[in-house]
């Protein structure tokens, strides 16, 4: 039985456990209480994107392994949205690759561009799967504080020039950024795209909010920075843009080289994923410019509802330009620790939240920071927003 006698889960993984939003869903369903936690919207995508997966579905296509890459229809769609919307041309055979979620896309373009040993650059707090892939590919990660200062969370960026070291091989980037709902904007990325062409450094940066920004916030693509276009991974996904988290449709757009990398990685994960569902993804890419402004304006006076809500009940806002999450800090409310309070909420008002420390290696900074998403219904809102009144 001498297996038996070490720790079963190996020491890479041993720090994760499970994932916070698999713990406050849980709780959630336990207590009955409102989910403002895990960022899943409470109502499906467009109908007709439905039914386009279920025509798929019911004509054969994509029910038996669809290429390793992804279904043609599909590549061509994320190559002509990249260039509609950001005038990225992108090879659909040999640019880009269709993934089991962004998740799958941030793993495997983890494990096949980092040596056990290199550092990689992530900004700070992170969204959780980043620190997990990172320890998976052995790397070591090295992370960069976005700091709290007006109302927002900052990049500093001599920070992160001073983070650099001779082992970094790349930086993790997220913007629009979970939890903070920061958007990096067009000095920052041009500073960031500067120090990665001056160190040599290669960037996976992750996008999957690229559609849900506020208030004339842009989202930029890192790809499209001078110097950029050969060095950068660029990860989205279906799940926030059309609303079928559940999809689970991702992909990476890229040079050949770096998605043959990630593609030599990504064959051994899952190999492909979501046949039918490819499919329709294709479609909804290819919806109206009306769909993707309805959607923002919707979210954006969400957004209002809950953040002024959270500002009545006593909470400090970060109002986010981007995402469907806003950070708040609890300590107006005389709390500090944001685990506990995330913990006792549901019993004192019956709503669930996350606390922002899972996303931070310097746990203590980001301690008093509690994270609510608002990619709900109204009603759902207005009653979260309702019984977080009682708390001050
Ligand atoms: N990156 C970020 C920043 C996320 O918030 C999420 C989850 N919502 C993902 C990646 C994972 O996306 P997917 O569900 O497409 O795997
Ligand atoms: N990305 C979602 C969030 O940040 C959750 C995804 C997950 O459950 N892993 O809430």
């Amino acid at each position: 039985m001498a297996a038996m006698t070490r720790p079963l889960l190996n020491r890479r993984l041993a720090e994760f456990g499970t994932t916070i939003f698999a713990e406050m869903s849980a709780l959630a369903l336990s207590t009955g209480s409102i989910n403002l936690g895990q960022g899943f919207p409470d109502t499906d995508g467009p109908e007709e994107i439905r039914e386009a997966a279920v025509r798929a579905l019911r004509d054969g296509r994509g029910n038996q392994y669809p290429p390793g890459p992804g279904v043609p229809e599909l590549r061509t769609a994320i190559a002509a949205h990249q260039q509609s919307r950001y005038a990225l041309a992108f090879d659909p055979d040999t640019e880009v690759l269709v993934t089991a979620g962004a998740t799958e896309a941030i793993a495997a373009s983890l494990l096949a561009l980092v040596e056990p040993g290199d550092e990689v650059i992530a900004l700070e707090p992170y969204y959780d799967s980043y620190a997990a892939c990172i320890a998976m590919a052995g790397g070591t990660r090295v992370p960069v504080t976005l700091r709290p200062r007006e109302g927002a969370y900052h990049l500093d960026l001599d920070e992160l020039r001073d983070a650099i070291t001779d082992r970094t091989r790349l930086i993790l980037l997220n913007t629009p950024h979970n939890p903070t709902g920061t958007v990096l904007t067009r000095e920052e990325l041009g500073a960031i795209a500067a120090l990665a062409v001056e160190r040599d450094l290669l960037v996976i940066t992750d996008e999957v909010y690229e559609h849900l920004t506020f208030d004339g916030a842009e989202h930029l693509p890192l790809a499209s920075f001078p110097g950029m276009r050969e060095r950068t991974v660029t990860i989205s996904s279906a799940g926030k843009t059309f609303s079928f988290t559940g999809w689970k449709v991702g992909w990476a757009t890229a040079s050949p080289a770096l998605i043959t990398a990630v593609r030599s990685a990504k064959q051994f994960l899952t190999y492909v994923s979501a046949g039918p569902f490819q499919y329709a993804v294709a479609e909804a890419l290819r919806l109206p410019g009306t769909y993707f402004e309805n959607l923002r304006a919707d979210l954006s006076s969400k957004r209002d509802l809950l953040s002024d809500g959270l500002t009545a009940a006593g909470f400090e806002v970060y109002k986010p330009a981007g995402t469907y999450f806003v950070t708040t800090d609890i300590r107006p409310l005389g709390e500090s620790d944001g685990f506990a309070f995330c913990r006792a909420l549901p019993e004192r008002c019956g709503v669930v939240a996350i606390p922002n420390a899972v996303f931070y290696d310097h746990r203590d900074q980001g301690a008093p920071f509690v994270r609510f998403a608002f990619c709900k219904r109204t009603e759902v809102l207005q009653d979260a927003v309702d019984r977080l009144k009682g708390l001050s």
